[in-house]
C-alpha cells in the first residue's frame, strides 16, 4: 500500500444512485459530481452512476464538465457557476448546458454561443431564498423574456434548509419556484423543471418535478435522518509504516501534549493533515488497527499521526482505516464531521488532494 488511500467502493455508488432514482420514479437522475466526484473521482464516480440509473450529470465549473466530456462522457451535462474567464465557447459546443442567472450571464452565453458557432441549451436559474447564485424573482421576467429565443431546457433553483425536515423556507422557496415556472409558461416556454438536492429527493416528493440532483446520497452519506440503505462509498486508508516501543515518561508529538504513563507500543501512520486528516482531530481521533479501535495520540502532524497500540504487538504494514462505512467498526467521516465542527460533505470533499492515491 502506498501512503493514504481513498478506496472507493463504485459498487456502493451504485446501489447508492439505483435507490436515489427508484426513490424518485418519474423524474430523471443527475448524479452531482463536481468537485472531482465530491473527492470520490468525477469520471469513475460518472461512469459508474450512469450505469446504474443516472441520466444526467451535474458540474459546477463548465471546465469540469469539459474534463467528462474530454474523457468520453456523452450524456447531458449542466454547469452552473463559472468565473468571468471560463471558456463558455468550448462548454457550448460540446454540448454542455448551461446556467443562466441574469442578464449579463445570458450576454456572455449569447457571445459564446456565437464564438462556437453552436446553439446554447439553457437552464434558467431562479432564486428562491437562498440568495446566491440565481435570478432575483423581480427581474426573473425580464430574463425570461430575452432568453425565450434560445432553447430553454429548464427552470431551476436550489434549496437552503432542505437537510432541515419541515423549515418553513422549503415551502416558500417551493411556491416562489412554482411562481416562476408560471412566469415561464405564460411566456411560451415548456421547460423542465429541477429544485431537489439529496435531502429534498429523500424527503420531499412533491419536489421531484422532472430531475432529482443527488450529491451527497450518491456517495451514501445521507444528509437526512432516514432509513435509507445508503452505503458509504468512501474508505479513507493507510498502513503502518514503524512501530516502537517508548518508556513511560516519553511524551508524543509536537507540543508533547500526550505523556506515555507506561511502556507503550507506537505505531507511526503515514498521513496527516496535508493528507485530509484534520489537525483539529488532534487527541481525539481514533482508527481501527488490528481489528480494534485505537486512540491517535499528541498532535496530527502534516504527514503523519501516532497510534497508541498499549501492549499489543503490531507488524510495520498493517492496514489502518481511517475513516469508512463503520461497518467493522471504525470510524465514518459524520464521525470526523462532528468532532471537527464541520458536515461530512467537507471531510470527503477534502480528499480531493494529489497526496491521496485512489483506489477503485
Ligand atoms: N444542486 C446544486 C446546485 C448544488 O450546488 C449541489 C451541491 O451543493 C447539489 C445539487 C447537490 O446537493 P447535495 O449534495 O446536498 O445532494
Amino acid at each position: 500500500m502506498s501512503r493514504a488511500e481513498a478506496v472507493i467502493d463504485l459498487g456502493a455508488l451504485r446501489h447508492n444512485v439505483a435507490l436515489l432514482a427508484a426513490e424518485a420514479p418519474r423524474a430523471a437522475t443527475m448524479a452531482v459530481v463536481k468537485a472531482d466526484g465530491y473527492g470520490h473521482g468525477a469520471l469513475e464516480v460518472a461512469k459508474a452512476a450512469l450505469e446504474a440509473g443516472a441520466t444526467w450529470l451535474g458540474a459546477c465549473s463548465t471546465a469540469e464538465a469539459l474534463n467528462l466530456r474530454v474523457a468520453g462522457i456523452r450524456a447531458p451535462m449542466l454547469a452552473w457557476l463559472d468565473a468571468p474567464e471560463e471558456d463558455l465557447a468550448a462548454g457550448i459546443a460540446a454540448d454542455v448546458d448551461m446556467s443562466v442567472a441574469s442578464l449579463s450571464d445570458l450576454r456572455r452565453v449569447e457571445e459564446a454561443a456565437a464564438l462556437s458557432g453552436s446553439r446554447p441549451r439553457i437552464h434558467l436559474k431562479v432564486d428562491t431564498g437562498l440568495s446566491r447564485n440565481g435570478c432575483q424573482p423581480k427581474e426573473w421576467p425580464e430574463l425570461v423574456q430575452a432568453a425565450k429565443k434560445h432553447e430553454v431546457v429548464a427552470v431551476w433553483s436550489h434549496l437552503a434548509c432542505a437537510d432541515d425536515i419541515g423549515h418553513p423556507s422549503i415551502d416558500l422557496q417551493a411556491k416562489r419556484f412554482d411562481d416562476a415556472y408560471d412566469v415561464a409558461r405564460e411566456a411560451g416556454l415548456h421547460p423542465m423543471r429541477h429544485i431537489a438536492n439529496s435531502a429534498a429527493l429523500l424527503t420531499r416528493p412533491d419536489l421531484h418535478h422532472d430531475l432529482v440532483r443527488p450529491g451527497i446520497a450518491i456517495y451514501g452519506l445521507n444528509p437526512v435522518p432516514t432509513d435509507h440503505d445508503l452505503r458509504p462509498v468512501m474508505t479513507f486508508k493507510a498502513c503502518v509504516a514503524l512501530t516502537k516501543r517508548i518508556p513511560a515518561g516519553e511524551s508524543v508529538s509536537y507540543g508533547m501534549t500526550w505523556t506515555a504513563q507506561q511502556d507503550t507500543t507506537l505505531a507511526l501512520v503515514p498521513a496527516g493533515y496535508a493528507d485530509g486528516v484534520p489537525r483539529a482531530l488532534s487527541g481525539r481521533m481514533e482508527v481501527l488497527l488490528g481489528g480494534e479501535r485505537r486512540p491517535v495520540v499528541g498532535r496530527v502532524c502534516m504527514d503523519q499521526i501516532v497510534v497508541n497500540c498499549g501492549d499489543d504487538e503490531i507488524q510495520e504494514g498493517a492496514e489502518v482505516i481511517l475513516f469508512g462505512p463503520g461497518t467493522k467498526g471504525e470510524p465514518t467521516a459524520r464521525e470526523w464531521a462532528e468532532l471537527t465542527g464541520t458536515i461530512d460533505y467537507e471531510i470527503v470533499t477534502g480528499m480531493y488532494r494529489p497526496r491521496v492515491r485512489r483506489v477503485f
